[in-house]
């Protein structure tokens, strides 16, 4: 049987362990074999790549569960600022001065930073959406970076910058049509659409249950940031009695098909409730250091089978979107918060920024290739304390998603990396201007 990509003599992380030395074939954009030990002679001349592996550790792609792509073009600029400070006078003015071209090469660097630091699936929540141009354009870097990506449609229509409920509807209508066929080719990576209401406080009850009832129809769902700060909970005990979970909860938006992102500011109740409706929590814990919005009770979390995910949040509040860093100061938050040691392990976290994949034969072949064999890594005692602890995004060597090598010795084999950050830089000194920054 003829053999695609064939990867040895590294260390391959399996559900039931590491193989070290292990091998793994790939075909048709599926992992074919998974073996611990070196791959016999026929196996390496069949094979049509053969990728030599010794000192690095193959696992599957990291998955960054939120960012905002606009934001590449405004890290560093939050200057002590909080988040509804931030909000109001940075990110919202910088927002609405970007062009349809200033959109694109923002979210290509943000694809292609988050390829370089080994996540082959993103959850874009794509805030700029002043003309339909300004979503097209992100799925194409999409397409053109080669990553999975779900395009989570920001949208508000409460407050500063809402839109109208009824045009909101009809734009997802189109954008769930555009991208419906393209979740399952195992040759391709995905495509997808959902619906992202900004937050709570800036959404009407009717639009948010008009959008999640089209997200779920779709197979799709609700992506929104929730609890992220202690005044967004007073504005809703406030406005509706409940706090922004439970208020969610009333309104049928909890469940399987809901994506809660940053879950900070939750007492038990609200966690046992996140629980048995199975909705999904996004964890950015650098996001929320770096902003001063509080450490989300994962252990607690965990414990209650919350199901989580960790993204970087978009890089003006981070400032980068390097999941390793943020799968690391999952772990060390965590046992800072609660002054314990023992609160969670490394394992357990790369299992959360892995998506909760495993290698084995059958699934998609989105994997990546980490460097071990440097001096922030040696000696390797342990693995997973290798890639938890020590690894950076910069570490990642070759990028896999669907069985398309997109880089390998970190070097991008279908993006011109140096022409487009020039393009990038150029178009930042024009969108400073414009905005009224310089
Ligand atoms: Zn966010």
């Amino acid at each position: 049987m003829a053999t695609d990509i064939l990867i040895y003599d590294g260390a391959v992380r399996t559900e039931q362990g590491w193989l070290s030395p292990g091998y793994v074939a790939i075909q048709d954009g599926r992992i074919q074999t998974v073996a611990a030990g070196r791959p016999d002679e026929e196996l390496l001349k069949s094979a049509r790549q053969v990728i030599r592996a010794e000192g690095k550790a193959l696992i599957p792609g990291l998955t960054n569960g939120h960012t905002h792509f606009s934001q590449t073009f405004m890290r560093g600029l939050a200057a002590g600022r909080p988040l509804l400070r931030w909000l109001k006078e940075l990110i919202w003015p910088l927002q609405s001065a970007m062009s349809v071209e200033e959109m694109r090469l923002a979210a290509l660097l943000g694809l292609v930073e988050n390829l370089k630091c080994g996540c082959t699936s993103v959850v874009q929540h794509h805030k700029v959406t002043t003309t339909r141009d300004h979503t097209g354009v992100v799925m194409e870097a999409a397409k053109q970076v080669g990553i999975n990506c779900v395009i989570a449609r920001l949208w508000s229509d409460k407050g500063v910058n809402s839109e109208d409920a009824t045009a909101i509807l009809d734009e997802m209508e189109e954008w769930f049509a555009l991208t419906r066929d393209s979740a399952d080719l195992p040759s391709r990576p995905f495509l997808h659409f959902a619906s992202g209401p900004a937050t709570p406080w800036r959404c009407s009850a009717d639009c948010l249950q008009k959008t999640h009832d089209l997200a779920v129809k779709n197979g799709s769902f609700t992506h929104i940031h929730v609890a992220e700060t202690r005044d967004e909970i007073q504005m809703s005990l406030d406005e509706y009695g409940l706090t922004p979970i439970r208020w969610l909860d009333t309104l049928g938006i909890l469940g399987p098909q809901s994506q809660i992102v940053h879950a900070v500011w939750v007492d038990e109740g609200e966690i046992e409730l996140l629980a048995r409706r199975g909705a999904l929590v996004v964890h950015c814990p650098v996001s929320n250091a770096v902003m001063g919005s509080g450490i989300a009770p994962i252990p607690a979390m965990l414990d209650q089978g919350v199901t989580l995910r960790l993204g970087s949040d978009g890089p003006a509040s981070n400032d980068t979107q390097d999941l390793f860093e943020t799968t690391k100061m999952a772990l060390s938050l965590a046992r800072a918060h609660l002054v314990d040691a023992s609160v969670l392990q490394p394992a357990q976290l790369l299992s959360i920024a892995v998506g909760g994949q495993d290698i084995i034969p059958g699934s998609v072949a989105d994997l990546i290739l980490v460097n071990l064999a440097h001096e922030r890594a040696m000696p390797v005692h342990d693995l997973d304390s290798a890639l938890v602890l020590c690894s950076h995004g910069s570490d990642v060597d070759t990028v896999i998603v669907r069985g398309n090598i997109l880089m390998k010795d970190r070097r991008l084999l279908h993006i011109d990396e140096e022409a487009l950050l020039k393009e990038c830089i150029q178009a930042v000194i024009l969108l400073r201007k414009r905005a009224g920054l310089d």
